[in-house]
Protein backbone atom coordinates (compact mmCIF):
# COMPACT_ATOMS: atom_id res chain seq x y z
CA UNK A 1 0.00 0.00 0.00
CA UNK A 2 1.28 3.17 -0.96
CA UNK A 3 0.67 6.72 -0.35
CA UNK A 4 -2.09 8.05 -2.13
CA UNK A 5 -3.80 4.14 -2.84
CA UNK A 6 -7.51 3.75 -2.44
CA UNK A 7 -6.69 1.80 0.56
CA UNK A 8 -4.13 4.31 1.85
CA UNK A 9 -6.87 6.89 1.45
CA UNK A 10 -9.53 4.83 3.24
CA UNK A 11 -7.28 4.36 5.96
CA UNK A 12 -7.37 8.20 5.95
CA UNK A 13 -10.91 8.46 6.35
CA UNK A 14 -10.63 5.31 9.23
CA UNK A 15 -8.09 6.98 11.20
CA UNK A 16 -10.20 10.55 10.92
CA UNK A 17 -12.92 8.53 12.26
CA UNK A 18 -10.91 7.40 14.93
CA UNK A 19 -9.43 10.42 16.26
CA UNK A 20 -5.84 9.40 15.82
CA UNK A 21 -6.16 6.36 16.83
CA UNK A 22 -5.92 3.66 14.79
CA UNK A 23 -9.26 1.19 15.55
CA UNK A 24 -8.28 -0.33 18.44
CA UNK A 25 -5.26 1.12 20.99
CA UNK A 26 -2.40 3.03 21.70
CA UNK A 27 0.68 0.49 22.35
CA UNK A 28 2.60 2.24 19.25
CA UNK A 29 3.32 6.04 19.21
CA UNK A 30 4.79 7.68 16.35
CA UNK A 31 8.02 10.13 17.14
CA UNK A 32 7.38 11.74 13.86
CA UNK A 33 3.24 11.99 13.25
CA UNK A 34 2.22 11.72 17.03
CA UNK A 35 -0.37 9.26 16.28
CA UNK A 36 -1.01 6.45 18.33
CA UNK A 37 -1.42 2.72 17.25
CA UNK A 38 -2.57 -0.16 17.84
CA UNK A 39 0.26 -1.58 15.59
CA UNK A 40 2.47 -0.21 13.13
CA UNK A 41 1.46 -1.88 9.55
CA UNK A 42 3.58 -4.28 7.62
CA UNK A 43 5.98 -3.23 4.35
CA UNK A 44 8.19 -4.36 2.22
CA UNK A 45 9.30 -7.39 -0.14
CA UNK A 46 9.59 -9.78 1.39
CA UNK A 47 7.08 -7.89 4.12
CA UNK A 48 8.04 -7.12 7.48
CA UNK A 49 6.10 -6.37 10.97
CA UNK A 50 6.05 -3.63 12.76
CA UNK A 51 7.07 -0.77 10.01
CA UNK A 52 4.83 1.67 8.16
CA UNK A 53 2.81 3.60 10.49
CA UNK A 54 -0.66 3.96 9.85
CA UNK A 55 -1.09 7.62 10.09
CA UNK A 56 2.05 9.46 8.11
CA UNK A 57 3.37 6.68 6.07
CA UNK A 58 6.69 6.66 7.98
CA UNK A 59 8.99 3.56 8.40
CA UNK A 60 11.64 2.39 11.27
CA UNK A 61 14.68 4.19 9.67
CA UNK A 62 12.71 7.88 9.11
CA UNK A 63 11.17 7.56 12.76
CA UNK A 64 14.76 6.53 14.43
CA UNK A 65 16.61 9.61 11.97
CA UNK A 66 14.08 12.24 13.59
CA UNK A 67 14.48 10.72 16.96
CA UNK A 68 18.29 11.32 16.55
CA UNK A 69 17.56 14.54 14.89
CA UNK A 70 15.11 15.70 17.84
CA UNK A 71 16.67 14.15 20.58
CA UNK A 72 20.24 15.61 19.92
CA UNK A 73 18.76 18.79 19.27
CA UNK A 74 20.31 19.10 16.16
CA UNK A 75 17.55 21.62 14.71
CA UNK A 76 17.94 24.25 17.43
CA UNK A 77 22.19 24.20 16.30
CA UNK A 78 21.25 24.59 12.89
CA UNK A 79 20.41 28.07 10.54
CA UNK A 80 20.28 26.34 7.03
CA UNK A 81 19.43 22.58 6.51
CA UNK A 82 19.74 20.45 3.24
CA UNK A 83 17.64 17.25 2.94
CA UNK A 84 18.45 14.71 -0.14
CA UNK A 85 15.87 13.14 -1.41
CA UNK A 86 13.61 13.23 1.76
CA UNK A 87 11.19 10.77 2.72
CA UNK A 88 7.94 11.95 2.78
CA UNK A 89 6.99 11.76 6.72
CA UNK A 90 10.28 13.46 7.37
CA UNK A 91 9.80 15.90 5.26
CA UNK A 92 6.28 17.18 6.51
CA UNK A 93 8.38 17.25 10.01
CA UNK A 94 10.67 19.32 8.74
CA UNK A 95 8.59 21.75 6.80
CA UNK A 96 6.23 22.32 9.92
CA UNK A 97 9.75 23.17 12.19
CA UNK A 98 10.51 25.37 9.42
CA UNK A 99 7.38 27.06 9.52
CA UNK A 100 7.05 27.45 13.40
CA UNK A 101 10.83 28.46 14.41
CA UNK A 102 11.97 29.69 10.94
CA UNK A 103 15.07 27.07 9.72
CA UNK A 104 16.08 27.45 6.58
CA UNK A 105 15.01 24.15 5.02
CA UNK A 106 16.12 23.18 1.63
CA UNK A 107 15.30 19.62 -0.21
CA UNK A 108 16.92 18.85 -3.04
CA UNK A 109 16.80 15.41 -5.45
CA UNK A 110 18.38 14.28 -9.08
CA UNK A 111 14.92 13.68 -10.26
CA UNK A 112 12.55 16.79 -10.48
CA UNK A 113 10.27 15.11 -7.93
CA UNK A 114 8.95 18.24 -5.95
CA UNK A 115 11.83 19.10 -4.36
CA UNK A 116 13.35 22.50 -4.22
CA UNK A 117 16.65 22.25 -6.10
CA UNK A 118 17.00 19.24 -8.46
CA UNK A 119 20.88 18.59 -8.31
CA UNK A 120 23.47 15.90 -8.43
CA UNK A 121 25.17 15.02 -5.65
CA UNK A 122 28.31 15.08 -6.94
CA UNK A 123 27.79 18.15 -7.99
CA UNK A 124 25.58 21.07 -6.37
CA UNK A 125 24.74 24.37 -6.94
CA UNK A 126 25.88 26.16 -3.91
CA UNK A 127 28.35 27.89 -2.10
CA UNK A 128 31.36 26.09 -0.10
CA UNK A 129 29.89 26.37 3.76
CA UNK A 130 26.16 26.85 2.53
CA UNK A 131 24.20 24.20 5.28
CA UNK A 132 24.97 23.74 9.04
CA UNK A 133 23.25 20.25 8.74
CA UNK A 134 22.84 17.60 6.00
CA UNK A 135 20.77 15.11 5.92
CA UNK A 136 21.61 12.09 3.31
CA UNK A 137 19.91 8.89 3.70
CA UNK A 138 19.39 5.35 1.94
CA UNK A 139 21.02 7.85 -1.46
CA UNK A 140 25.04 6.62 -1.22
CA UNK A 141 24.34 3.16 -2.08
CA UNK A 142 22.58 4.46 -5.35
CA UNK A 143 25.68 7.04 -6.65
CA UNK A 144 28.60 5.13 -8.82
CA UNK A 145 31.12 7.79 -7.40
CA UNK A 146 29.95 7.46 -3.41
CA UNK A 147 33.33 9.22 -2.72
CA UNK A 148 32.62 12.14 -4.78
CA UNK A 149 29.28 12.64 -3.67
CA UNK A 150 30.95 12.41 0.17
CA UNK A 151 33.38 15.24 -0.89
CA UNK A 152 30.80 17.63 -2.37
CA UNK A 153 28.78 17.29 0.87
CA UNK A 154 32.34 18.09 3.11
CA UNK A 155 32.47 21.26 0.18
CA UNK A 156 28.79 22.45 1.30
CA UNK A 157 28.67 22.05 4.62
CA UNK A 158 30.01 24.68 7.75
CA UNK A 159 32.71 23.61 9.47
CA UNK A 160 31.42 22.89 12.93
CA UNK A 161 28.22 21.67 10.74
CA UNK A 162 27.39 17.84 10.48
CA UNK A 163 25.92 15.36 8.01
CA UNK A 164 23.79 12.93 9.19
CA UNK A 165 24.19 9.66 6.73
CA UNK A 166 22.43 6.53 6.44
CA UNK A 167 23.36 3.63 4.19
CA UNK A 168 21.83 0.09 4.28
CA UNK A 169 24.83 -2.16 6.24
CA UNK A 170 25.06 -5.93 5.55
CA UNK A 171 27.65 -8.04 7.02
CA UNK A 172 31.38 -6.83 6.85
CA UNK A 173 32.44 -5.82 3.60
CA UNK A 174 31.24 -3.61 0.93
CA UNK A 175 30.80 -5.01 -2.30
CA UNK A 176 29.84 -2.96 -5.03
CA UNK A 177 30.09 -3.11 -9.12
CA UNK A 178 29.23 0.03 -11.08
CA UNK A 179 29.78 -1.76 -13.71
CA UNK A 180 26.07 -3.45 -13.82
CA UNK A 181 23.86 -1.24 -15.49
CA UNK A 182 20.83 -3.50 -15.96
CA UNK A 183 18.20 -3.05 -13.01
CA UNK A 184 17.21 -7.05 -13.12
CA UNK A 185 20.55 -8.04 -12.78
CA UNK A 186 21.19 -5.13 -9.75
CA UNK A 187 17.77 -6.22 -8.43
CA UNK A 188 19.24 -10.00 -8.76
CA UNK A 189 22.99 -8.87 -7.35
CA UNK A 190 22.19 -5.84 -5.28
CA UNK A 191 18.36 -6.60 -3.81
CA UNK A 192 17.38 -3.39 -5.56
CA UNK A 193 16.97 -2.28 -9.14
CA UNK A 194 19.04 0.89 -8.43
CA UNK A 195 21.44 -0.59 -6.06
CA UNK A 196 25.50 -0.08 -7.02
CA UNK A 197 26.35 -1.72 -3.87
CA UNK A 198 25.82 -3.41 -0.39
CA UNK A 199 27.52 -1.47 2.10
CA UNK A 200 29.42 -3.53 5.01
CA UNK A 201 30.83 -2.10 7.99
CA UNK A 202 34.34 -1.16 6.33
CA UNK A 203 32.10 1.46 4.35
CA UNK A 204 32.39 3.49 7.03
CA UNK A 205 35.76 4.62 6.47
CA UNK A 206 35.12 5.76 2.91
CA UNK A 207 33.80 8.83 4.84
CA UNK A 208 36.67 9.27 6.26
CA UNK A 209 38.65 9.30 3.01
CA UNK A 210 36.62 12.73 2.41
CA UNK A 211 37.53 14.44 4.96
CA UNK A 212 35.17 14.07 7.54
CA UNK A 213 35.56 13.49 11.35
CA UNK A 214 32.98 10.13 11.60
CA UNK A 215 30.51 8.66 14.34
CA UNK A 216 28.84 5.49 13.83
CA UNK A 217 26.12 4.33 16.29
CA UNK A 218 23.16 2.08 16.03
CA UNK A 219 20.79 5.02 17.79
CA UNK A 220 18.35 3.24 18.29
CA UNK A 221 19.99 0.86 21.36
CA UNK A 222 20.09 4.99 23.55
CA UNK A 223 16.24 3.55 23.63
CA UNK A 224 14.38 1.23 26.37
CA UNK A 225 12.92 -2.09 25.22
CA UNK A 226 9.99 -0.74 25.60
CA UNK A 227 10.38 2.50 23.52
CA UNK A 228 12.18 0.67 20.88
CA UNK A 229 8.44 -1.36 20.32
CA UNK A 230 6.73 1.62 21.41
CA UNK A 231 8.36 3.89 18.28
CA UNK A 232 8.83 0.60 16.29
CA UNK A 233 12.80 1.59 15.76
CA UNK A 234 13.40 -2.57 15.45
CA UNK A 235 13.83 -3.84 11.40
CA UNK A 236 11.93 -6.74 12.00
CA UNK A 237 13.44 -9.80 9.84
CA UNK A 238 16.86 -7.85 9.32
CA UNK A 239 20.36 -8.51 10.62
CA UNK A 240 21.27 -5.75 11.92
CA UNK A 241 18.11 -4.99 13.25
CA UNK A 242 18.98 -1.52 14.04
CA UNK A 243 20.23 0.90 11.09
CA UNK A 244 23.11 2.55 11.81
CA UNK A 245 23.54 6.67 11.81
CA UNK A 246 26.82 8.03 10.46
CA UNK A 247 27.41 11.30 11.83
CA UNK A 248 29.96 13.16 9.92
CA UNK A 249 31.49 16.46 11.02
CA UNK A 250 33.37 19.32 9.52
CA UNK A 251 36.24 20.53 11.49
ZN1 LIG B 1 3.43 8.61 11.80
Amino acid sequence: MSPGSFLWRTYGFLRALGTGTFIFGSGRKCPLCGGEFRRFLPFGSPSRPESQCPGCGSRERQRLLWLYIEEEGLLESSENVLHFSPDRALEAKLHEYAKEDGLDYCTTDLSDDGTDVVADIREMPFEESSFSLVICSHVLEHVPDDVEAMEEVYRILEPGGEAVFMVPIHGQETFEDIGVEDRNERKKIFGHPEHVRICGEDYFERFKEAGFSVDVFQYAKEFSEEEIERFGLRVHGKDPEFEYIISCSKE
